[in-house]
C-alpha cells in the first residue's frame, strides 16, 4: 500500500492505479464500518484509494476536534490488510495552506436541518473537504456509509448540481452484535451509557415495526412507537419502579437527550407526515458527552442497491 502525505504526491501515485477507482474517505480510528465500505470499493473497482484526515473546517467551536481519536499506525495497517491500494493522508496545513479562502456551500433544508442545525458550519466543512478530495484523487465511485444518511445525500446533492464526474455510492450500516452503529465516537461511552447506547437501534426498530402495522403510514404512529422506547415515560427497570412507588425522585440513572427524531425523504431530508417511497427515521441523542446518530429505512426502495445519487 501507498502513503502519500502531499497532494502532489497523490496525483503522481494515483495515475498508475488501474480503473475503475474506487476512493472510501475517513476520519481515521477505523472500525468495521469503514472497512466495508473498502470491501465494498474492492468488490466493484480495479483499484482502491482511501483517505485518514481528520478534517478541522467539519469540527464546531467546543466540539471534539482536540479529542478525535488517532491511531494512524494501525489504520494503515487495518486498510492494508483489506486490500487498499493508496492512501492519502495529508497535514491541516496541505490541505487548508495560509491564504486558503474557498468555500463551498450547498444550500437550503438539506444541510441547515437536523445535523445541520445541531452543528453549526458542519457540512460546510465536509463539503470543502469532500470536494477538495474529490479533486485530488478523481475516483470514479465514492463509497460513503448510510450511517451518515444526511452526509450521503448532501454529497449527493453537490456531485449532481458541480457535476462531478463519480458515481456516489451508500453502504449498509455495520452494526455491533447488539444493534449499536459502529462509530469512532462510540469509544467515548461509559460502561453505563454503551450498556443503555443499543436501545436507539430499537426504538428505530420499533417505529420500523409500526411503519408495518395499523395506521403505519402515519408520521405520528411511526414516531410514538419509536420515542416510546427511546424516551419511557414510565420507570425502565425495577429499581426505579421501586423507587417510584416510594414515591423518591426520579433515579441518576442515564436517559437519552433527544436531539432529533424525524421521518424524512432520503433524498431531500423533507420531513414526511405519511410515509413516501424513500422515508428514513432518522434519529440523534445524547448519552452524556457522545451523540449517537442512526437510522432506518422505512421502505425498501429508500436506498437503492447501488447508486444513491439518482
Ligand atoms: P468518518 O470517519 O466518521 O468520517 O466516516 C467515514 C465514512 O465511514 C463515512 O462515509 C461514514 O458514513 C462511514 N461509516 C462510519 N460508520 C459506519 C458504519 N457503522 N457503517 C458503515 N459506514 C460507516
Amino acid at each position: 500500500m501507498i502513503v502519500v502525505r502531499t497532494i502532489a504526491e497523490a496525483r503522481a501515485a494515483l495515475r498508475s492505479l488501474p480503473r475503475p477507482l474506487g476512493f472510501t474517505p475517513t476520519m481515521g480510528a477505523l472500525h468495521e464500518g469503514h472497512l466495508s465500505l473498502v470491501d465494498a470499493a474492492r468488490s466493484c473497482c480495479a483499484s482502491v484509494a482511501g483517505s485518514v484526515f481528520v478534517n478541522p473546517t467539519q469540527f464546531g467551536q467546543g466540539e471534539d476536534f482536540g479529542a478525535y481519536p488517532r491511531d494512524e499506525a494501525r489504520d494503515f495497517s487495518l486498510l492494508e490488510d483489506r486490500g487498499v491500494d493508496l492512501v492519502f493522508a495529508p497535514s491541516p496545513a496541505e490541505m487548508y495552506p495560509v491564504g486558503f479562502a474557498t468555500g463551498v456551500h450547498v444550500s437550503g433544508h438539506l444541510t441547515e436541518a437536523y445535523e445541520g442545525a445541531s452543528r453549526p458550519g458542519h457540512f460546510d466543512g465536509m463539503v470543502l473537504v469532500v470536494t477538495k478530495l474529490l479533486h485530488v484523487v478523481q475516483p470514479d465511485v465514492l463509497f460513503l456509509g448510510e450511517k451518515d444518511a444526511q452526509q450521503l445525500a448532501v454529497v449527493g446533492r453537490f456531485v449532481r448540481d458541480l457535476d462531478l464526474p463519480v458515481e456516489v455510492v451508500g453502504v449498509p450500516t455495520v452494526r455491533e452484535p447488539d444493534g449499536l452503529a459502529m462509530s469512532s465516537r462510540n469509544a467515548y461511552l461509559t460502561a453505563e451509557h454503551r450498556a443503555l447506547a443499543p436501545n436507539l437501534y430499537r426504538a428505530l426498530l420499533a417505529g420500523r415495526a409500526a411503519a408495518g402495522g395499523p395506521g403505519g403510514t402515519s408520521k405520528d404512529v411511526v414516531v410514538a412507537a419509536t420515542s416510546a422506547l427511546l424516551m419511557p415515560a414510565v420507570p425502565h427497570d425495577d429499581a426505579e419502579r421501586a423507587a417510584a412507588l416510594r414515591g423518591e425522585a426520579p433515579s441518576a440513572a442515564p436517559r437519552f437527550d433527544l436531539d432529533y427524531l424525524a421521518i424524512v425523504d432520503a433524498d431531500t431530508f423533507a420531513p414526511q407526515a405519511v410515509l413516501g417511497p424513500r422515508s428514513l427515521l432518522i434519529a440523534a441523542a445524547r448519552l452524556g458527552p457522545t451523540r449517537l446518530l442512526d437510522n432506518v429505512t422505512l421502505s425498501a426502495s429508500a436506498y437503492p442497491a447501488k447508486d444513491a445519487t439518482t
